[in-house]
């Protein structure tokens, strides 16, 4: 797949001004001021609008940060981040989300960034739905989403420059900082994480390379994803040696779920399995079905069924990741529970798209308009796309559960793809989703389901 034009993302161009040569004469030791300017442009799928002018105000805002994290660390002190032609839309030249390996291979094939729809996939599956972006640690090309699921407009908006800051970053070479909680760089990040070291200043101002970079080959594949995690609360609390209550725990957003967290709260799987119901709790429903994963019973199941099953007037955003992560909690507890596959049948059901298209209604209904949730909702398009996502969800919550009839299905699955008279790319995506089923399940069973989401 081809992105069009050459735009170029990250300026090649360092440009070192000698501010004052005369001083420079006097003090030959001075170091000289770098101005680095990160350029960057941005192509947006075209149902998720972005302007220039949004685009420059994101990159304002990343560059104060820079400036700020300049006070203590020099090589941060003249970065900037500029907007590189105008924004442009995409439809079909790239993926409207990420959902596997192959669309990120796509994002990847061009230098711009990409705002997409939503992230499923990043390196692993995102056990309570999405990232707020990702990119290959060293490489270019990247992705990011204006919104995460259940978080209000105020937040997105903080959070932008952050994101694109940090996901920059990796592209530059930076792995996670797992020393700073409040790090721009940190595994999970919060309006509140602007923190530059150093070596990452240098990074970021072309001076150096990263000192502990992974191995090159690796690390140009391997892509890590922005998580959001309040981690410096959840700090103070084992401080403390107090637990948030489950609904305080729930209203937190985390991309990569905190398992042992959640599993604080196995004395509340009922009251969980009630707030997953409460439309009070749509725009949290993801991470009650991720707690469910962890805590749930062979009752449980019953109950993420139902969930599934119900129909959604005016889905969000929000309603898709929560389906998205309640399949794959079923695949959690059958795996850990060891259950017989009629226990998770709905799992089967679900691969198909239109068990989704049957249940998510773009159109409003007549009555009992639901509450405001401030999101958009997903129009005709958008649920269709949808749908195929949470499809392929299910595929992989059923391979999750690691059942032996599971595996003898999808080795089926791959026979039929084989001799099927389909489009060759659909071949070729049914095949990689398939080959990605066998290995979830062989992971999922020789090391219990939580190890497909690390
Ligand atoms: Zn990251």
């Amino acid at each position: 797949m081809t992105g069009g034009g050459r735009l170029v993302f990250l300026s090649a161009t360092p440009a070192v001004l000698m501010l004052s040569t005369s001083l420079c004469l006097a003090q030959a030791e001075a170091p000289a001021i770098t101005a680095y300017i990160h350029n960057i442009c941005v192509k947006h799928f075209h149902s998720i609008p972005i302007t220039d002018s949004e685009v420059d105000d994101i990159l304002a805002r990343a560059t104060a940060i820079l400036a700020q994290a300049g006070q203590n660390n020099a090589a941060c002190g003249d970065l900037s981040l500029k907007r590189r032609d105008s924004v442009t839309s995409f439809t079909s030249e790239f993926p409207e989300r990420i959902r596997d390996e192959l669309d990120f291979t796509q994002i990847k094939q061009d230098p711009c960034l990409k705002v997409v729809k939503r992230i499923l996939w990043c390196g692993t599956l995102l056990q309570s739905g999405g990232a707020l972006g990702c990119a290959p640690v060293s490489g270019t090309g990247f992705a990011v989403v204006r919104r995460y699921p259940g978080m209000p407009d105020a937040w997105n908006t903080s959070m932008e420059p952050i994101t694109w800051l940090h996901e920059l970053g990796h592209t530059l070479g930076l792995s996670h900082n797992d020393v700073d909680s409040l790090a721009l760089m940190a595994a999970g990040i919060d309006v509140g994480n602007r923190v530059l070291n150093g070596p990452e200043c240098r990074v970021f101002a072309g001076t150096s390379v990263p000192a502990a970079a992974p191995l090159a080959a690796q690390a140009a594949i391997l892509p890590a994803e922005a998580g959001i995690d309040l981690t410096q609360v959840e700090k103070r609390d084992r401080d403390k040696a107090t637990r948030p209550s489950l609904q305080e725990f729930i209203r937190r957003p985390h991309s990569r779920f905190p398992q042992e967290e959640a599993a604080r709260y196995a004395g509340e799987k009922l009251l969980a399995e009630q707030l997953l119901m409460d439309p009070k709790y749509r725009n949290f429903a993801n991470n009650i079905a991720a707690t469910l994963g962890v805590i749930g019973t062979r009752d449980t199941i019953p109950v993420l069924e139902q969930f599934l099953k119900s129909e959604v007037h005016r889905p969000t955003e929000a309603d898709i990741t929560a389906r998205s992560a309640a399949t794959l909690a079923i695949g959690v507890i059958a795996n850990r529970l060891g259950l017989p596959v009629d226990d998770f049948r709905v799992l089967r059901e679900a691969q198909n798209t239109d068990f989704w298209l049957d249940r998510l209604e773009p159109t409003p209904p007549s009555t009992n308009q639901p509450p405001d949730l401030s999101e958009p909702v997903l129009d005709a398009a958008d649920v269709e796309s949808a749908s195929e996502d949470l499809a392929v969800q299910a595929y992989r919550g059923y391979a999750i559960s690691g059942a032996p009839e599971v595996l003898e299905e999808i080795k089926k699955d791959e026979l039929e793809n084989d001799s099927a008279a389909i489009p060759e790319p659909t071949k070729k995506r049914n095949a990689l989703a398939i080959e990605e089923a066998i290995e979830l399940h062989r992971m999922s069973k020789t090391l219990g389901a939580s190890s497909v989401f690390k």
